[in-house]
C-alpha cells in the first residue's frame, strides 16, 4: 500500500508498464518539426487572423530602449521604464497589438490553469479584481490591454514588425535593430521579452501539404472558418468533421468546445495528458473586501513556498499544482534511519498514488472502458507538464468525439486526412494543437533573428556549447542587452511566469534606469562574474537523466534523450531553481547601487 490508501501496489509492475508505454512513443522522428521561418508551405500558419496588416511607412529612430515582444515580459518591462521616468522606448512585436501568447492563443476554450489571482499582473495597480478563479484568455487579454492603456505602452510601439536583426556599434554604443517594415532603431538598450511560446510546433508528417482540406494551428485559431469567437459558440461548424492533433494544456482546453459545436470531432492522441481538476468559480466578492495592500505577491509567494516545499501557515491557492506537483517534487524528507533507495521507493509511491488518482479520475468520467484505458496517463506525473480541466475527460461520452490512439504518431496525412495504423480519418478541417518550441529552445531561436555582438559574434556562437550569463539576464560580449529569464537561461524556473516576469522586469527596468540616470553608454558584464555566475549553475545542474529517461518522451526529458541536457542551461539553486534566493539576491544587487559584475563606461 502506498501513503495514500491505494492497494495493490507492485513497483516492478508499474514500472514495467511505465517503460512498456514510453517504449511504444520513443520512435524514431517524433520530434521532427517545421521550420516554418523557411518552409514556405506552411509559412502562412503564422500569419496574424485577428488583426489586419497595415502599411505605414520605415521609422528611423534613436530610443533608449527597444523591448522586443509585448506580453507580459514586455508589458512588465515597460511599466518599469515609464515608473522611472524613462520614456523613449519602443515595443516591437510580430503581433498586431500587447498581448504575446494571450494575443494569439485565442482558441476557443483559452483559460490559464494558474490562479487568476497569482497570474494576472500588477492587479492592484489596475485595483482589478478576476470574474473567475481561473480566468478566460478574453478576460487576461483585455487585463494586459488595460496594463498597456495606464501606462500608455502602445505609444511609439510597432506591431506588426518583426526584428530581421540587431547589431551592437562599438563605436556609437548603440543597438541598430532592423526591421521587416525597413525601422532602423539605434537603441541603446535592447530588451529580449519573447516568452517561450512564441515559436508554433508545427510537425513534420509525410504527406502534410497535400491535405486538402482547413488547416491551422491552435494558436492562429481561424474564426472565420469555424465561426463564433473567444467565448461565443463556434456556428460554422455543425456539418463539418474536424481533427485535432495534440492533447496538451491547449488540446484539452479545445476538445470539450469542438465536441459542442462540430458535427463530429476526430482526437488524434500521441500521448494522454494527466488531467487534474480544475474547479473553476466565480471570485466571491467578499474575496475583493479582504484585500490588504501587498496582498497579491503575498499570494503569489504563498504558491511558490509551496510549490517549493517551504512550509507555509496556509496553502491559499489549493489547487492541483498545489496539492499534487508540489507534493511530488518535494516528498517527505529522507529518514535518518532510511536507506537512500528505500527514500526513492518511498517518493515514487507518493508518485504512483497521485497518478492513480488522475487514472481512477479517467475510469470514472469517461463511460467506455476502452475509450477509458487508452485516455489513463502511465507515468510519472513530473514527466509531462500536468493538465487541469473539468470538461475534457466527460467529452469522449459525447457521441460526436472519437478518440484516435496513436503512440507512435500519425503515419501519413492524404489528401483526405491523417493516416494512423493504415486507416484514413477524413476531415474537413484540422487543427494542430501541437504547442511551442518552449523550455528547450535556445533564446536565440526564439528571440528570430541574427543577434549580433562585439566584434561581429552573435548570441548563437557565443551560446554555442551552452548558456553563460549574469544573473540569467546578460552577456560578456553583449553591452547593453538584457533578457528577461526563462527556462534554459541559468535563472530559475516558476509554475506561475508571472511572478518571473514580475522579478525580470524590475531587475531589467532598474538597471536601464540607473545607466540612463547616471549617463552610462554602455554595461557589459565582467568576464569574471559571468564564469561564476556560469559556474554556479553548472555546480548545482541536478542530473536527473536517469529518472527522466523512463519518463514518457516529452519537451521536458528533451523528447527521450534527457543526457543531452547541458548543465550550463540549468537553473539558479538546483533543479527547478531556488525562486526566494535568486529573487532576493537580485534585489541586494540593485539595492547595493554599483552593479557588481557589470563594467560600465
Ligand atoms: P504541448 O503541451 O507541447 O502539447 C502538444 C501536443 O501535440 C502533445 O499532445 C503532443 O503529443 C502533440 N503532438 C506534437 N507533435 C505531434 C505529432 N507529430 N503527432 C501527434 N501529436 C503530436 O503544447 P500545448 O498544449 O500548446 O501547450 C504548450 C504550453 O503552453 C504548455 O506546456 C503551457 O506551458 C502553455 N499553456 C498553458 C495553458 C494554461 O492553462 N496555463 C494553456 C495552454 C497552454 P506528445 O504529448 O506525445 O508530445
Amino acid at each position: 500500500m502506498d501513503d495514500t490508501g491505494n492497494t495493490g501496489y507492485d513497483p516492478d509492475a508499474v514500472r514495467a508498464k511505465y517503460l512498456a508505454e514510453r517504449d511504444k512513443r520513443l520512435v524514431p522522428g517524433r520530434s521532427a518539426i517545421r521550420d516554418l521561418s523557411a518552409d514556405e508551405r506552411f509559412a502562412h500558419f503564422r500569419d496574424d487572423p485577428f488583426t489586419p496588416r497595415t502599411d505605414r511607412s520605415p521609422v528611423t529612430d534613436q530610443p533608449d530602449v527597444v523591448i522586443l515582444g509585448g506580453g507580459i515580459a514586455g508589458l512588465l518591462v515597460g511599466v518599469e521604464l515609464r515608473k522611472a521616468g524613462v520614456d523613449r522606448f519602443r515595443i516591437v512585436d510580430v503581433a498586431g497589438d500587447v498581448g504575446g501568447t494571450w494575443y494569439w492563443n485565442r482558441y476557443p476554450g483559452v483559460m490559464c490553469d494558474i490562479e487568476s489571482y497569482i497570474y494576472l499582473p500588477l492587479l492592484e495597480e489596475l485595483g482589478y479584481v478576476p470574474q473567475d478563479r481561473y480566468a478566460f484568455g478574453d478576460e487576461i487579454l483585455a487585463h494586459l490591454e488595460s496594463i498597456a492603456d495606464r501606462w500608455d505602452l502602445r505609444r511609439d510601439a510597432l506591431f506588426h514588425t518583426n526584428v530581421t536583426e540587431a547589431r551592437w556599434d562599438d563605436a556609437r554604443r548603440r543597438w541598430d535593430v532592423h526591421t521587416d517594415r525597413g525601422d532602423h532603431l539605434a537603441a541603446r538598450h535592447y530588451v529580449l521579452a519573447v516568452g517561450i511560446l512564441n515559436l508554433l510546433k508545427v510537425p513534420e508528417i509525410a504527406g502534410m501539404d497535400r491535405f486538402a482540406g482547413h488547416a491551422f494551428h491552435s494558436a492562429r485559431w481561424d474564426y472565420a472558418y469555424t465561426g463564433g469567437g473567444p467565448g461565443r459558440p463556434m456556428t460554422e461548424l455543425g456539418d463539418r468533421v474536424v481533427g485535432i492533433m495534440g492533447t496538451g494544456a491547449t488540446g484539452i482546453q479545445v476538445v470539450p468546445q469542438l465536441a459542442a459545436a462540430a458535427k463530429r470531432v476526430i482526437v488524434f492522441q500521441r500521448t494522454p495528458s494527466a488531467i487534474g481538476e480544475r474547479g473553476n468559480r466565480p471570485t466571491p466578492p467578499e474575496f475583493a473586501t479582504n484585500l490588504r495592500p501587498g496582498w497579491q505577491r503575498a499570494r503569489m509567494d504563498n504558491f511558490q513556498a509551496v510549490m517549493l516545499g517551504r512550509p507555509v501557515d496556509e496553502d491559499l491557492t489549493q489547487d492541483g499544482w498545489t496539492h499534487h506537483y508540489a507534493k511530488v517534487q518535494n516528498p517527505p524528507r529522507k529518514q535518518p534511519d532510511e536507506s537512500f533507495g528505500d527514500y526513492l521507493r518511498r517518493a515514487e509511491a507518493i508518485d504512483f498514488g497521485i497518478m492513480e488518482w488522475h487514472r481512477s479520475r479517467v475510469a470514472a468520467l469517461v463511460d467506455d472502458p476502452a475509450t477509458a484505458e487508452v485516455l489513463k496517463p502511465f507515468y510519472r506525473y513530473l514527466c509531462k507538464r500536468p493538465c487541469f480541466h473539468d470538461e475534457y475527460l466527460s467529452a469522449f461520452n459525447e457521441p460526436n468525439v472519437t478518440l484516435v490512439d496513436c503512440p507512435a504518431g500519425i503515419s501519413e496525412i492524404t489528401e483526405a486526412g491523417p493516416v494512423v495504423d493504415g486507416t484514413e480519418y477524413p476531415v474537413d478541417c484540422l487543427v494542430y494543437a501541437t504547442g511551442f518550441e518552449a523550455e528547450l529552445t535556445p533564446l536565440y531561436r526564439r528571440a528570430g533573428h541574427p543577434i549580433v555582438g562585439v566584434g561581429g559574434v552573435t548570441l548563437a556562437e557565443r551560446w554555442a556549447d551552452g548558456a553563460a550569463s549574469l544573473h540569467g539576464m546578460m552577456v560578456r560580449g553583449f553591452p547593453n542587452l538584457y533578457a528577461m529569464p526563462a527556462p534554459g537561461q541559468q535563472a530559475v524556473v516558476t509554475v506561475n511566469y508571472t511572478q518571473l516576469a514580475d522579478v525580470g522586469a524590475a531587475t531589467i527596468g532598474s538597471t536601464i534606469a540607473a545607466m540612463v540616470e547616471r549617463g552610462v553608454e554602455r554595461c557589459e558584464v565582467s568576464e569574471a562574474a559571468e564564469a561564476a555566475w556560469t559556474e554556479q549553475i553548472v555546480a548545482g545542474f541536478v542530473d536527473g537523466s536517469s529518472v527522466m529517461a523512463a519518463c514518457t518522451p516529452s519537451r521536458i526529458n528533451n523528447e527521450g534523450h534527457p543526457e543531452l541536457l547541458n548543465p550550463r542551461n540549468g537553473n539558479f539553486g538546483r533543479g527547478f531553481g531556488d525562486f526566494f534566493a535568486y529573487r532576493d539576491l537580485l534585489e541586494k544587487w540593485l539595492a547595493d547601487g554599483s552593479f557588481e559584475g557589470l563594467e560600465l563606461s
